[in-house]
């Protein structure tokens, strides 16, 4: 049976929850606002089942990939959706008018980032630009099994441990599964998120149901000095540099970084995907000629079955060598440390109100607290129980 002992060793991804068959796991937040399975052993049967799908207890050899390209979707309105260069949207339309469906990570009605599926092109726009936080698989692989199982194609796209868990979850190799990881530096708390997001909201004197849109990746200030952007539905911004937005700072700073980011189970092209996309930072340096600062994506090629996809759509590549990539975009092939502020933000977070005054603020004194703290010490806590009942 799953049983953490170290938060390291759970990148959240489900897959246990999922393939349980008695269903005695649930995903629950922890005080950081992450989500880590809890089982209910009086349920569990000792299958092993959980352990045996997870993909931090089963890590995958590294890999080596058979092409790298840098390219870019020549629609630019797709491209400005986009937080690379639009390649996402390139591969799921494909996938669409083979007849496929496409799972991706999305906003829901609370401004929190979960995976849903769609099959509609035209849908597409709700995957579209990264959400810097820890997307919930909830039931979705259960769902792509489904799809699969139907012989449906499925494009399946998360970050590389959420690709892990996947593959790990379905146990066999499906042609008709298209596995698309992002380059994934590392994923922030969605309940750290929720508590910016609130405080950011009374500042502006918004509700969430006020929103229309929230970008960490927008463009209007460069595909490289990107912008955090919050749209009402009046048509007012909320627009910062994310150099320079609290959130985005602390993001990358690693403040509120899941523990699992800090010894990453599936980087390296450990998780088994076709496809890897990413963003082609320093690609100025490299092909001056293609950048125009709108946004150039990285596309790895780790399988046949993705060179033959990425072969089938209608996008010019420019192939490059592995290491010109991972030097420019190490978050790639590399973990990065864990820092103590991280110990210091999280001291603070999660406490209740009134469980943060209680630690920060003396009790008042006075002399009744006083006399019944000597009471209390001197005669047995029966007896004080007898007189508080005498007494009412
Ligand atoms: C948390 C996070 C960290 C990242 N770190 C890096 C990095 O260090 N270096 C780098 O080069 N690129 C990183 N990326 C990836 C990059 O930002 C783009 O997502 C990727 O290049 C695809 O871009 P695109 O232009 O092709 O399509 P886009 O339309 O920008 O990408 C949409 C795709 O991203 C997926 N996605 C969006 N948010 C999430 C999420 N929260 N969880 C899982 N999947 C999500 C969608 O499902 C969809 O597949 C990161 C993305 C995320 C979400
Ligand atoms: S051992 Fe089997 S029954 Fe028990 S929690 Fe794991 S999957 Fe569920
Ligand atoms: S990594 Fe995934 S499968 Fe493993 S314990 Fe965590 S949630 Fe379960
Ligand atoms: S850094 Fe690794 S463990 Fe963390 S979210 Fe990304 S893929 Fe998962």
């Amino acid at each position: 049976m799953i049983d953490i002992k170290n938060k390291q060793d759970c990148c959240g991804c489900s897959a246990c929850a999922q393939r349980c068959p008695k269903q005695c796991i649930t995903m629950a937040e922890d005080k950081e606002g992450f989500l880590y399975p809890q089982v209910d052993t009086s349920k569990c049967v000792d299958c092993h089942l959980c352990e045996k799908v997870c993909p931090v207890i089963n890590q995958d050899e590294e890999r080596t990939p058979l092409n790298v390209y840098a390219a870019k979707n020549p629609d630019d309105e797709v491209r400005h959706q986009s937080s690379s260069g639009g390649i996402f949207t390139l591969l799921a339309e494909q996938t669409i008018k083979d007849g496929g469906v496409v799972f991706g990570a999305c906003w829901d009605n609370e401004w929190k980032v979960r995976h849903d599926y769609v099959d509609n092109i035209s849908d597409l726009q709700r995957f579209r630009s990264s959400k810097y936080l820890q997307s919930v698989i909830g039931d979705n692989y259960l769902k792509a099994e489904q799809f699969l199982k139907i012989g449906r194609k499925v494009m399946f796209t998360g970050t590389p441990c959420q690709i892990a868990g996947l593959k790990h979850f379905l146990r066999k190799e499906y042609d008709k599964l298209l596995a698309v990881e992002i380059i994934c530096h590392s994923v922030p708390s969605p309940g750290v998120w929720q508590q910016y997001l609130t405080t950011r909201l009374h500042t502006s004197k918004w509700n969430k149901s006020d929103i229309r849109n929230i970008s960490f990746r927008d463009k209007k200030t460069g595909w490289k000095t990107y912008s955090f952007v919050i749209e009402n539905k009046d048509g007012n911004s909320f627009i910062e540099l994310s150099s320079k937005n609290a959130f985005m700072r602390g993001f990358l700073a690693d403040l509120y970084t899941r523990p699992s980011c800090h010894a990453c189970p599936a980087k390296q092209l450990k998780s088994g995907s076709d496809i890897t996309l990413g963003d082609f930072w320093g690609i100025e340096s490299l092909m001056p000629e293609i950048d125009d600062d709108k946004g150039v994506s990285a596309i790895i090629v780790n399988s046949d079955k993705g060179k033959q996809v990425l072969h089938n759509i209608n996008v010019e590549l420019h192939e490059v060598q592995y290491n010109e990539l991972t030097t420019r975009n190490p978050a790639l092939v590399k973990s990065f440390p864990i820092t103590p502020k991280r110990t210091e933000f999280f001291k603070e977070y999660g406490n209740t109100f009134e469980e943060k005054v209680k630690r920060l603020a003396k009790e008042p004194f006075s002399l009744k607290t006083l006399a019944y703290r000597i009471v209390r010490k001197i005669i047995p806590k029966m007896v004080v129980e007898k007189l508080k009942r005498f007494l009412r």
